[in-house]
């Protein structure tokens, strides 16, 4: 069967898999070929309410059940995306684009999430406070929040629900997830998933709609709603953060990126062209922590430019499902034009177009992997989170320096530095203002670490000790009368 049955043309609505209820729909087509793969509800508003309603009923029941409880129908989720990830990964290569190989390591990573916050959930402890009275104890427990909407991109169809749903429900609470319009198909497979590890009616509930709007003013709005966790563009996130706050919902903020990765003379050259290569161009440049700007020190510019050069051109481009191919197609044709805009205006302000810079011949949506050198803080891509396989080269002379530029932008989730100095490598990571840093490492995301921004990158962590805490509550309880 293909996709092991996992490709669903409904949603899933209280343990239900539902239609729209004007029968209205959205199509999902492939990006690497444009030919439509199936068609998924069209949901509206009334059925988000309904959906919200839903996983309000079944909290009540969820967060009573021990975490024990919890943990194993979690674990059993978690069995079951190992065992199905090859159909998964070839549904999400089919709806996305990416590389196969890519995608199979998304939907593992989407597992590991299960796996990791399945053992979580045991052990959300309270605390015993040392009291300041002879007749009084005090101490704190941890209770979920509520019910959750999740609203997740496009880039990382899977993972990015599972880096809400595993902490959500390991916690207690219950969850609403609206995927991106351009890759609903991982949602739903991923909730078919869940009905079959046991996972209790309306404890997971996802909803397609072409209505991001309407249908997010009311997960953003509904009082049942407790807490939003939002991944996706900055200005949709304040829009978000902004409806939030009518009812003071908990929020939890993933956002745009303007990752800096700076190459010191000292670097081992090889390893900074590598790392660069790996966080550049994965997921064809589509990920928020993606190198944005390359800094690179005097000493070392030009034979870092060379060799990188020559890893640029190496990358092949086609669909994902050949495994030559380093890149697949972008998302859509808006993501096409922004990107083409974007080296144009680089090169009219002086940059240097050193490869690629066309659409290729694969495809109208796929962009050549195109590197541009001599590009300076005052050009406008220097500013620009760029979200496609483009790399721009800056030169700088002294650290200071450099950490200035770096630190000149709104965002502040991911930075990378090369360095073989013990002293800098401390001075650099901390003088960074950024929530996560690469330290001759370029690829730093998984389970086991807090991932998140500060500045306009977001709000709370996913993964790691720290990410269940982001959907419960601390409770203290003062006891008299001792
Ligand atoms: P991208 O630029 O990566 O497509 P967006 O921030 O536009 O990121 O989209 C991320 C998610 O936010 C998607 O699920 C999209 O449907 C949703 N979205 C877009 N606009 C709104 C909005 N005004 N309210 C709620 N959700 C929205």
């Amino acid at each position: 069967m293909q996709f092991n049955g996992l490709m669903r043309d409904a949603c899933y609505i209280n343990g239900e898999w539902v239609k729209s209820s004007d029968n209205k729909t959205l199509k999902v087509t492939n990006p690497a070929n444009s030919e439509p793969i199936t068609e998924v509800p069209d949901l509206g508003v009334e059925d988000a309410r309904l959906a919200i309603e839903a996983a309000d009923r079944a909290f009540q029941l969820w967060k009573k059940r021990t975490a024990k409880e919890r943990a194993a129908i979690m674990h059993r989720w978690f069995q079951l995306i190992v065992e199905n990830a090859d159909a998964l990964a070839e549904l999400l290569t089919t709806e996305q684009g990416k590389p196969l190989r890519e995608a199979k390591g998304e939907v593992l990573s989407c597992a590991s999430f299960f796996e990791w916050f399945s053992e979580e959930a045991k052990r959300t402890y309270g605390e015993n406070i040392p009291s300041n009275t002879q007749s009084t104890r005090l101490l704190t427990i941890k209770q979920p929040v509520g019910v959750v909407s999740a609203i997740t991109p496009w880039n990382f169809p899977i993972s990015m629900i599972a880096r809400k749903a595993a902490p959500a429900i390991a916690a207690g609470c219950t969850i609403v997830i609206k995927p991106a319009e351009d890759t609903p198909l991982c949602a739903l497979a991923l909730a078919a998933l869940a009905e079959q590890a046991g996972v209790p009616a309306g404890v997971i509930n996802v909803i397609t709609t072409t209505r991001p709007v309407d249908v997010g003013h009311e997960l953003c709005t509904n009082p049942l709603v407790r807490k939003v966790s939002f991944t996706g563009s900055t200005p949709v996130g304040k829009i978000i953060l902004g409806l939030a706050a009518s009812t003071v919902k908990k929020a939890s903020m993933e956002l745009g990126g303007n990752a800096p990765f700076i190459v010191f003379d000292d670097a081992d050259l090889d390893a900074a062209v590598a790392g660069a290569i790996a966080s550049k161009y994965r997921n064809a440049g589509q990920t928020c922590i993606c190198t944005n700007r390359i800094y690179v020190q005097d000493g070392i510019y030009d034979a870092f430019a060379q060799r990188y050069q020559a890893a640029v051109e190496s990358l092949k481009i086609g669909s994902g499902f050949d495994a030559d191919n380093d890149i697949g197609p972008l998302i859509n044709h808006a993501a096409i034009t922004k990107i083409n805009s974007m080296v144009q205006q680089a090169v009219e302000q002086g940059a240097t177009l050193a490869s690629g810079g066309k659409i290729d011949p694969a495809g109208e949506l796929f962009y050549q992997p195109t590197l541009l050198t001599q590009v300076t803080d005052e050009m406008d891509i220097a500013q620009a989170e760029l979200f496609g396989p483009i790399s721009t080269l800056f030169r700088f002379s002294a650290e200071e320096e450099v950490i200035k530029s770096a630190n000149n932008t709104p965002y502040g989730l991911a930075a990378y530095v090369y360095t073989r100095d013990i002293g800098r490598v401390w001075r650099v990571s901390e003088a960074l203002e950024y929530g996560m840093v690469g330290v001759n490492e370029g690829m730093i995301s998984n389970e086991l670490a807090p991932f998140g921004g500060v500045k306009e990158s977001g709000i709370g962590r996913e993964g790691s000790k720290h990410g269940i805490d982001d959907y419960m509550e601390l409770k203290y309880i003062c006891m008299g009368g001792i």
